[in-house]
């Protein structure tokens, strides 16, 4: 699928900015130069012949810092570095000698089995952690790399696995978490996914990309998969003559410059839908920039080139024939975390959870699959939201079941705070962090309760705090977002973003919230300032807020 073309780009400087399919293939930066030199994914036979074996100082750095990510591997923060020193320190003087480890949960789709197993990993290699990510992954810390062969072991015995967990590949494919059960679906994004991880995944043709690539596919009008800030999504929709299929979105993303998803205009459909996501990718790997890394997410490409000319290349360059123009999905009606009791299409029902920020723990994992199990359910999905459902519960015992998980900490009935406030992995692990989050977090979520707690709010209010700059935790796209950084002199804390949302809060469209210019709040003032927000919105706003 490599393309032929050698024009460049009309209006660019000849600057190379690294793109295979223009500037040919010369590593312009470090990565780039360790990723020619051997491919991420080889390092997988290594870990288990010789690092695992001869320990962590055996490990040489273009492995420890940049391929062990391919396999979902990144080191952890030292325990009591201050956020102060966070960018003065070098990796390896930031680094423990764990890990954290990323385990890829496309659709974020498990039976109970699967999370025994995810449990019990988190139980014997990990000091009992497991947090949900906002990408539907399982994150556990305290790997030791002589423990990761039996890991992997384990999760490859119960089909799960690392690969491509991080790194410039293709990561987890987000899904809807209610894909297949939902009475009101457009259409399952199951085989799809499962397609996508069959034919293009652990792929050399598609291990080595300018960046991370992120995609994600639902067919849920909820619009549950933060289709705006994927670099592709697929979203459900119905074309007026050829059925149900799904509208391709391209180049969003958020980090430091963040950009919303632009819809392609076309319509694809079911049975094309893997094949149009390996060209969308395929564009990426040979047009992409490689040249910084803080310029190469898909995001600046389509900036550049803008979504037709994107469009034309994919079509003529890669797919060899054009795709029909498509609607754009309905505006979503909310609910897109699927928290509650809800029916399901077979007149069974799923009990979706909140745990406070997305922390779990392999022994609560446990007691989990064994509550499920005890409502007849076998299955349970992960969503983008740090939020878990348990799928396929007898409607009978629903009731139960969800006051033996309110008891552990998995509410189904939570406050509006506990229900929409997300937190990155911060300071405690993450070794580009400079504030604490997800204690602080539960702090803030369990102090609005009191407080607020006797107002009885029902609109969704979405509260999201990152460690630094990078938005794991998506700060842009958040009612009041909270961004880690020096806030003066030696202290940090948080910047504030207001008022960002995405559609599945039944707005109209993604919006990015404003930084609220000097706004900075020290972590001590955080429930202080997150209530006088909260109060005054509830003063000010209109009927449509
Ligand atoms: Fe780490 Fe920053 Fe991402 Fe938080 S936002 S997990 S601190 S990189």
């Amino acid at each position: 699928m490599t393309s032929t073309t050698t024009a460049r780009t009309p209006g660019r400087t000849n600057k190379p900015q690294g793109q295979w399919a223009v500037d040919g293939r010369a590593p312009l930066n470090p990565n780039e130069e360790f990723k020619a030199a051997d491919n991420g994914l080889n390092v997988r036979q290594r870990i288990i012949d010789t690092y695992a074996v001869e320990g962590f100082d055996s490990i040489p750095d273009d492995d420890l810092h940049g391929r062990f990510r391919w396999w979902g591997l990144y080191t952890q923060r030292k325990q009591g570095i201050d956020g102060a020193r966070t960018s003065k320190l070098a990796a390896d003087e930031l680094s423990d000698k764990y890990f954290m480890m990323r385990v890829r949960l496309d659709g974020g789709a498990v039976s109970t089995e699967q999370l025994r197993v995810l449990a019990q990993i988190s139980v014997d290699f990990a000091r009992d952690t497991a947090d949900i990510s906002d990408r539907q992954n399982i994150q556990y810390h305290w790997i030791r790399v002589e423990d990761v062969p039996e890991i992997w072991r384990r999760l490859n015995e119960a089909g799960m696995d690392t690969v491509e967990a991080c790194g410039d590949t293709p990561r987890v494919i987000m899904g809807s978490p209610v894909a297949g059960i939902a009475a009101d679906e457009i259409v399952d994004p199951t085989p799809v996914i499962d397609q996508i991880k069959a034919r293009y995944l652990n792929n050399p043709e598609f291990s080595n990309l300018p960046r991370k690539f992120k995609s994600a596919i639902t067919g849920h009008p909820s619009l549950d998969v933060v289709h705006e800030i994927n670099d592709i999504s697929l979203v459900g929709v119905r074309h007026p003559e050829l059925g149900a299929g799904f509208d391709l979105w391209v180049g969003g993303g958020l980090s430091t410059v963040p950009r919303l998803a632009e819809r392609v205009g076309v319509f694809v459909r079911p049975e094309e839908a893997a094949e149009v996501w390996a060209a969308v990718v395929s564009v990426f790997r040979d047009y992409g920039y490689r040249r910084q890394r803080t310029r190469n997410r898909l995001k600046f490409l389509i900036a550049d080139w803008g979504v037709a000319r994107f469009r034309q290349v994919l079509q003529d360059e890669y797919l060899h024939r054009a795709l029909p123009d498509g609607p754009a999905p309905e505006p979503s009606r909310g609910g897109s975390d699927h928290v509650g009791v809800h029916a399901q299409a077979d007149g069974r029902v799923w009990v979706g959870l909140a745990p406070t920020v997305g922390r779990v723990s392999g022994s609560l994992l446990h007691e989990l699959a064994d509550l499920a199990e005890q409502a007849d359910s076998r299955r349970v999905r992960f969503t983008p939201h740090q939020k878990v459902l348990v799928l396929d519960v007898d409607p009978e015992r629903a009731d139960t079941l969800v006051g033996q998980l309110a008891e552990r900490g998995l509410h189904a009935r939570p406050s509006v705070f506990r229900r929409g406030t997300m937190a990155c992995t911060g300071i405690e692990y993450c070794k580009l962090a400079f504030v604490e989050t997800k204690g602080l977090a539960a702090h803030v979520v369990d102090e609005l309760e009191r407080r607020l707690g006797d107002l009885g709010l029902t609109e969704p209010l979405s509260i999201n705090l990152n460690g630094c700059p990078n938005s794991c935790a998506r700060i842009q796209v958040a009612d009041i977002g909270l961004k880690g950084q020096l806030i003066a002199g030696e202290e940090f804390g948080f910047q504030v973003h207001l008022g960002g949302g995405l559609a599945d809060d039944t707005r109209e469209g993604g919006e990015l919230g404003r930084t609220v210019r000097g706004l900075k709040v020290s972590a001590n003032d955080l429930p202080d300032y997150v209530e006088r927000v909260v109060r005054r919105w509830i003063e000010q706003r209109n009927e449509s807020e």
